[in-house]
């Protein structure tokens, strides 16, 4: 992706701070280019993340720090991670991020995960058993060749449940059914969970460690945008300059004026 102007930068900030984590992503990935918020929140999760990566690289230099816990000794490792470790391929053999699987006598299609389904079922990311059981059900396009409405069944099962009453399923989707497409979803869309294989330093063991992509991106604009409105704050009250023409300086130019006030 191309480099973010300051401005659009400080724009994308504005726009995902002070909301929950997986809207947040959907407003840094729409900044990125994946189109307005709505069709951000459309992409499969690995896509939408490839465009965080996107804008890690365009934006900020360097391998993004992070630290770990060994979960064989307890060490705090630190840990610097390529973005090219980031990079997955897009998912889904034929490249439709569909895939199908056959589990107890039923032949199931299914889609990736996104955004929306997220944010419609555990918006604040709850992880209990009954919410990836309704992401699941949201994934589903058919079952032995007829269509099913996955999304509308994942919103009746939340009506049932908020009236105290059981959830209304398809039949077709027994437990073992949605259990083999849970295992087949990354296979769709390999970037959704991406992993890390680190050794600890200390006592030499090996795992893989779950990598949060939107939120260490989150980290960098953050701070980023913090830097910017500090230094527009110190110029402006100085020189009396709008945001727009301290945006506007080289950053040469920004450093100079800063010194000459002290900052
Ligand atoms: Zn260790």
């Amino acid at each position: 992706m191309p480099v973010l102007t300051q401005a659009q930068l400080l724009q994308g900030w504005e726009g995902a701070a002070g909301q929950g984590p997986v809207a947040r992503a959907v407003a840094l990935a729409a900044a990125a280019g994946g189109g307005s918020i709505a069709e951000a929140g459309e992409l499969p999760l690995g896509a939408r993340d490839a465009l965080l990566v996107g804008l890690r690289a365009a934006c900020f230099r360097g391998d993004v720090e992070c630290l770990a816990d060994c979960p064989g000794c307890g060490a705090e490792l630190e840990v610097a991670v390529p973005l090219s470790d980031l990079r997955r391929p897009g998912g889904g053999a034929d490249g439709t991020g569909e895939g199908e699987v056959c589990a107890d006598g039923r032949r199931v299609r299914f889609r990736a995960l996104t955004s929306r389904d997220v944010l419609a079922v555990a918006p604040g990311g709850s992880a209990s058993s009954d919410a990836r059981r309704r992401l699941v059900v949201r994934c589903v396009l058919a079952v032995d060749g007829e269509p099913v409405d996955g999304e509308a069944l994942g919103a009746e099962a939340l009506g049932a449940e908020a009236s105290g009453g059981a959830a209304p399923d398809h039949p077709g989707l027994t437990d073992e059914v949605l259990a083999a497409v849970a295992a087949a979803l990354p296979s769709v869309d390999p970037g959704a969970d991406i992993r890390l294989d680190l050794t600890c330093a200390v006592c030499g063991h090996a795992w893989a460690a779950p990598f949060d992509v939107p939120a260490h991106v989150w980290a960098d604009v953050d701070a980023c945008a913090r830097g910017l409105l500090a230094d527009v704050h110190a110029l402006a009250r100085a020189y009396g300059w709008r945001e727009e023409d301290v945006l506007a300086l080289s950053a040469a130019r920004r450093r100079y004026y800063l010194e000459a006030i002290g900052t």
